[in-house]
């Protein structure tokens, strides 16, 4: 089968412009474009820079942009990009969201290492024991076990609508990794961990937009995990007071209301002795007043059409613990 490649180019000594360069090669059926940049590189251009390792898509190294999606060069079939191509050729970037250092070679110091080092992702046991395994009580949980299986391909990072906007953002492949660390049993910096991952750009800027879960090859779930993170960080009272008013208050307005009570979610979220943060929302208040929105707090807000079922699903959930 011929197939043809349209490659982005970028030689960083010569400074060259960022070309595209087309290579034609003879491939078979089952071959991935890792297999077809590794033929093109040994038979046609020596100069060819791109990563690939384990060529199974267990390093997540080869992770490039194929005809616009992030994607794993070592388990992505060529005929398949070839029926996607639209311009009578496979276009191959590298990762769009990184700089690009040669070729198909993206920084992934910046782009990926910086920001699973800021995670800090190994286990600082409670108290190993003097002789033998460490083995978590009880054994890992299933999340937990899936976690492990992140290959740090960075997918879920190109998918986060966050850092399009914000570079600076933690991001869901490091946040996973926190995850894997935060939920395991033995570590002794649980409290210590959330408290910095609640620090700003920190897993507090999720908009839980499920672009990450949805990027992932491994099915790992990141945006989940990034739930999970939250939950932890809730129920142990980690990070900004605010955060944890602001979660509390809106589940306490829905199931009394059976909806959002807004001017109850504004105060309880920056507390009733918070003087200050109260007088700061006073022009917003204002502001939602002269545009005709008059949220009521707390007795005079409105209860929606029913709102008992609502509340007993919030007392179902709640008996179970
Ligand atoms: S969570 Fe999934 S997409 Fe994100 S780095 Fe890990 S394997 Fe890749």
């Amino acid at each position: 089968m011929e197939v043809k490649f349209a490659v982005k180019r970028y030689d960083p000594i010569t400074n060259a412009d960022k070309s595209t360069q087309t290579y034609t090669a003879e491939v078979d059926e089952g071959d991935m474009v890792l297999d077809a940049l590794l033929q093109i590189r040994d038979e046609q251009d020596p100069t060819l820079a791109f990563r690939g390792s384990c060529r199974t898509g267990f390093c997540g190294d080869c992770t490039m942009t194929v005809n616009g999606k992030g994607a794993i060069a070592c388990r992505t079939k060529v005929k398949k990009a070839w029926d996607g191509a639209e311009d009578g050729a496979i276009e191959l970037e590298p990762l769009k969201m990184s700089r690009q250092m040669k070729d198909l070679v993206y920084n992934a110091r910046e782009f990926h290492w910086n920001k699973f080092r800021a995670v800090e992702p190994w286990v600082d046991p409670v108290q190993p024991p003097e002789k033998g395994e460490h083995l978590v009580p009880g054994g890992h949980d299933k999340h937990l076990t899936e976690s492990m299986r992140c290959t740090q391909c960075g997918l879920c990072d190109q998918g986060c609508t966050v850092l399009v906007v914000d570079k600076t953002f933690v991001g869901p492949a490091a946040l996973t990794k926190a995850y894997r660390v935060v939920a395991d049993e033995r570590d002794s910096r649980k409290r210590q961990r959330l408290d910095k991952l609640s620090l700003p750009r920190g897993m507090w800027d999720c908009t839980h937009c499920f672009e990450a879960s949805e990027h992932c090859p491994k099915y790992i779930e990141p945006t989940d995990r990034i739930f999970d993170l939250h939950d932890m960080a809730i129920k142990a009272e980690a990070g900004p007071p605010k955060v944890v008013h602001h979660y509390k208050s809106f589940a306490a307005s829905v199931k009394a209301h059976g909806w959002l009570d807004e001017g109850r979610l504004a105060i309880e979220t920056e507390g009733f002795t918070n003087v200050k943060g109260l007088m700061k929302l006073l022009p917003l208040a204002v502001k939602a007043g002269l545009k005709g929105k008059h949220p009521m707090p707390y007795m005079l807000h409105k209860k929606r059409p029913g709102h008992e079922q609502i509340k007993r699903i919030f007392e179902k959930w709640e008996s179970k613990g």
